[in-house]
């Protein structure tokens, strides 16, 4: 009997840890994610359905939960760079992401039809969550975001505290210029577009540091020039609005726009008619006509943008007494931004026409009804700032002076000519404040099409490429590289990986904190000596890897040697106030290694080969570079793999150069 109790306890221990072992076999890990093998490399040039069709027949035969999870994950993705939005919110819904995984829970908190308070709360969970998992960078944008989201449900004070934050924020070294220069930009926007005087002030201030920062940026030669020259441009673009249509200064809104030069379409449309309507406002007739025939010969962005700026062409027309029409003023997207329909039933009820001034008078009026007075309502339980106490009282005249006038309205419809007049008196001089940028926020929503195409590739720490997305592109640049120059004897493309040296001391000793914030540093350094058109990657853990188009041989050997100096040279002097000693092991390949019958070597055994490299440093003293000059038999390269380099050496099957003394 006591034996019996004892079998059935023992065979019980059995099946409970059967159980848990299930379980946790079918968990969905960060690890499990990341050990699974990448998606086939064709994978990249593929056609949208292509890849859906590919990611769809992969489900069918997935390996485990992990990879079932990545391939609906990947679907939800691709849905969504195709501006697919109501396929990736399915896709959401169907397959819901996990609490770890932080880019694809925003991703389908932005294609969620959720209701504003919903949204925001997920948005600021996401945003802790960021924070915590040490991705500063990322946490900034998301504050920004949310700043967005509440600014356009007339939560302003809310928005600027959110604004403020994020610019405190990304102070952070972690956070890299493209992202505070957007944090910088928006937060401009929104203080020119809501602010009271100072506000204003101080966003024309923002948006001067962003060109200056940039313009520094570019000549040091750390950003790239061409999206140097895109923000350069975007911001002499918004000066240029902010003049035109809040501080109503349209003779220095023509300096800004003057010094617009982009290739991108949309916004050069924008400035055109932007200028020609600062134009005719200055009584410019003829420069006015000449922005807006080139104007007419340009393409807008998208079906909002188009609508609305083809009224606004329209309304500069009429001033110039070449049309008596504004109809595309009476067809805007029912999507428009609030700001500019505000604008333009402002200008249309300001207009000298009779019976456009009273299409536009009752246009306004409507929208008063519908989306003004709730906002009005919404916004009085969240007062937070001075700037928002002067807007709600600009509303709140508003809206007395509104009410009054609806009766006014009514009987204007027989006696217009004489409402007409004092009516429009009321209203002009009422909206000083509420004005367009809905430009900016479309852009904004291109722009997170794009960002989040960017962060499924990006390693959220550190901010480099991660891992897939190195995997996904390397083959490519390997053989462009290569082919671009082979007509010179310097065709070649080096591969480094490297590691950091005693990194678990470092984490043992202080904390993985201060480990995570070295990991962020080293990156930093790294990224100073390679050049923009290289790839450099988070590979794994404290490993690197930097693949490099060579301009001659020497520099094979001479990056290795950048890298281990610009780390080791100088003690990193970390955020949280430590200085650390910190090295690295580099092992370098060459590709092709030699003139002969390497053709067609996959770029894992490069890799390996690398790998072999750096291994020999670390059993050599580490803070050095290894680097396979040569395998001397192409043939034997499986047997270089299988050994070790010291092997090799020994039976001359590789040449190497090395900073080991
Ligand atoms: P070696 O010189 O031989 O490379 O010694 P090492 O101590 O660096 O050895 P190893 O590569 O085995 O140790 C890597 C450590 O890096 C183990 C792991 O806990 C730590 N690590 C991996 N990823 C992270 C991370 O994201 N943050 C922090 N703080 N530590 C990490
Ligand atoms: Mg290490
Ligand atoms: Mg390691």
């Amino acid at each position: 009997m006591r034996l019996n109790t004892m079998q059935l306890l023992i065979s019980l221990v059995f099946v409970v840890s059967f159980l848990a072992d299930a379980q946790e076999e079918n968990e969905v890990t960060v690890e499990k994610l990341e050990q699974l093998p990448p998606l086939a490399e064709e994978f990249e040039s593929l056609s949208y359905l292509e890849r859906i069709n590919y990611l769809t027949e992969h489900l069918e035969q997935a390996e485990g939960p992990a990879d079932e999870y990545r391939l609906q994950r990947e679907l939800a993705y691709q849905h969504y760079f195709y501006y697919e939005t109501e396929l990736t919110a399915q896709a959401c819904q169907l397959h819901p992401p996990k609490d770890f995984d932080i880019f694809y829970r925003h991703l389908c908190v932005s294609v969620k039809d959720a209701e504003y308070e919903e949204k925001l709360a997920e948005l600021i969970a996401l945003h802790e969550d960021a924070l915590e998992l040490g991705g500063t960078e990322y946490a900034t944008e998301l504050l920004s975001e949310i700043g967005w989201i509440q600014s356009s449900n007339g939560h302003i004070g809310l928005a600027f505290n959110s604004f403020e934050r994020a610019l405190e924020l990304a102070k952070d070294p972690a956070v890299n210029w493209p992202v505070l220069n957007t944090v910088m930009q928006n937060t401009a926007t929104l203080y020119i577009m809501y602010g009271d005087k100072e506000y204003m002030e101080n966003g024309v201030e923002l948006h001067q540091q962003v060109l200056r920062r940039t313009k520094e940026l570019m000549e040091e030669g750390q950003i790239d020039e061409r999206m140097a020259q895109n923000t350069i441009s975007l911001t002499y673009f918004n000066l240029g609005v902010a003049n035109t249509l809040h501080l109503e200064d349209y003779d220095a809104a023509l300096e800004w726009f003057d010094k617009v030069q982009s290739d991108d379409a949309g916004l050069l449309k924008s400035t055109l008619v932007f200028s020609a309507l600062s134009a005719v406002l200055l009584g410019k007739n003829e420069l006015g006509a000449n922005f807006l025939d080139q104007s007419l010969q340009t393409t807008a962005p998208d079906e909002i943008t188009a609508r609305y700026l083809n009224c606004y062409q329209q309304l500069i027309q009429l001033k110039l007494k070449q049309t008596d029409s504004i109809s595309a003023c009476n067809n805007l997207h029912p999507d428009t931004q609030l700001e500019v329909k505000l604008d333009v039933y402002k200008r249309m009820s300001e207009l000298e026409q009779e019976e456009l001034q009273f299409q536009g008078l009752k246009k306004f009026y409507a929208l008063y009804l519908e989306t003004l007075e709730p906002q009005l309502k919404q916004s009085a339980s969240a007062v937070a700032s001075s700037a928002e106490l002067s807007r709600l009282k600009l509303e709140s005249q508003l809206q007395d002076e509104l009410l009054e006038k609806e009766q006014l309205l009514k009987e204007a419809e027989s006696k217009r000519r004489e409402t007409q007049t004092r009516l429009t008196y009321a209203l002009a001089s009422i909206f000083v404040l509420v004005i367009i940028f809905g430009l900016l926020q479309l852009r904004q929503k291109f722009r997170q099409a794009k960002r989040f195409e960017k962060l499924s590739k990006t390693d959220m720490l550190t901010g480099l490429n991660n891992r897939s997305y190195l995997e996904h592109n390397i083959s490519k640049y390997i053989d462009s590289a290569v082919l671009s120059n082979r007509s010179e004897d310097t065709n070649k493309v080096a591969i480094y990986l490297f590691d950091i040296d005693k990194f678990k001391m470092i984490n043992d000793t202080y904390g993985h904190e201060v480990g995570d914030q070295v990991l962020v540093e080293f990156s930093r350094r790294v990224k100073s000596v390679r050049r923009e058109s290289d790839i450099l990657a988070r590979w794994g853990g404290e490993e690197f890897l930097l693949v490099a188009k060579l301009d001659d041989l020497d520099d094979y050997h001479g990056l290795a040697e950048r890298i281990r100096t610009v780390v080791s040279e100088e003690e990193f002097d970390l955020p949280s106030g430590l200085k650390v000693k910190v090295s690295c092991s580099i092992g370098g390949t060459i590709y092709p290694y030699s003139p002969y019958g390497d053709a067609g070597v996959h770029w894992n055994k490069l890799i390996q080969l690398a790998d072999l490299a750096m291994y020999y440093g670390k059993q050599h003293g580490r803070n050095c570079w290894t680097c396979i000059d040569e395998v001397t038999d192409p043939e034997q390269l499986e047997t270089v793999l299988q050994q070790t380099l010291e092997d090799s050496l020994k039976q001359n099957s590789v040449k190497i150069s090395s900073s080991i003394k």
